[in-house]
């Protein structure tokens, strides 16, 4: 039985609508392989208000339900913004934080993105953070470096590989249609696992960043994949299965 049990989660950022996610959500129940108790999990990250639809429909399934992000305050006159304990109340048993658009378009830091992860953390919800370079620090050859600083800054103190999943992102692959090469996604999962230290070896790291079907296999194979954080992909039933269907597989 592996220490790190892999995790498809769909991040369905701002699309769809009441209807449109309860026919996607009943389309991915339907479609779900099998879980065995140790195989890959899949989590669904919809949009706030839809996130109580989705939780009802598939309350009991093997699909489990995903928040795209948090406060990092317990409570209060916070206008505009959900807590962790208000996701929790309702289902969820992830929320994304640190995706690369709330980073670069609501200027969250490494520092706001740590504390949202352990208000996440305190009440049993498990933060999936999200690092990753941007396409002039990956030309600049710093995606290393980059990561890593993410990495020291981002993750909170109390983080262990049981309350917390890593994410690397490479900015400029997400729903561009590119990626880098195996051997680069493969050399970067290995850092982060040695920059992690002792938390390395449990801690599950995903790569998203235009995973699709037919690139899902020889992503979802490499050591230090445990599993695909998908954007587009996962708006669609077909494609996100075939990708929870890879992790399947996977040997
Ligand atoms: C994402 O938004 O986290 C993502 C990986 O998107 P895409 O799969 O579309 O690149």
């Amino acid at each position: 039985m592996t220490a790190r049990r892999p995790i498809v989660a769909g991040n369905w950022k701002m699309h769809g609508t009441f209807s449109s996610a309860a026919s996607l959500t009943k389309e991915v129940m339907e479609n779900l392989p099998k879980t065995q108790a140790d195989g890959p999990q899949t989590v669904v990250c919809a949009p706030f208000p839809h996130l109580l639809t989705v939780g009802q429909l598939s309350a009991g399934s093997d699909l489990h339900l995903g928040a795209q992000d948090c406060s990092d305050k317990v409570q209060g006159a916070y206008t505009g913004d959900v807590s962790a304990t208000m996701l929790m109340d309702i289902g969820c048993s992830h929320v994304i934080v640190g995706h690369s658009e709330r980073r670069s378009l609501h200027g969250e830091t490494s520092a706001l993105v740590a504390a949202k992860a352990a208000a996440a953390q305190a009440v049993g919800l498990i933060p999936i953070i999200c690092v990753g370079e941007t396409e002039a620090q990956y030309r600049a050859g710093s995606s290393r470096a980059v990561v890593e600083q993410h990495l020291s800054e981002s993750l909170p103190s109390g983080a262990t590989a049981l309350n917390t999943v890593i994410a690397y992102e490479p900015v400029w692959a997400i729903g561009t249609g590119l990626t880098p090469s195996l051997e680069e996604i493969a050399a970067i999962h290995r850092a982060i696992r040695d920059t992690l230290g002792a938390l390395g070896a449990d801690m599950r790291i995903l790569y998203g960043g235009s995973v699709k079907p037919d690139n899902a296999a020889a992503i979802l194979a490499l050591d230090d994949v445990d599993g695909a954080l998908v954007g587009g992909a996962s708006l669609k039933a077909s494609e996100f299965i075939a990708i929870v269907q890879a992790a399947h597989n996977r040997v």
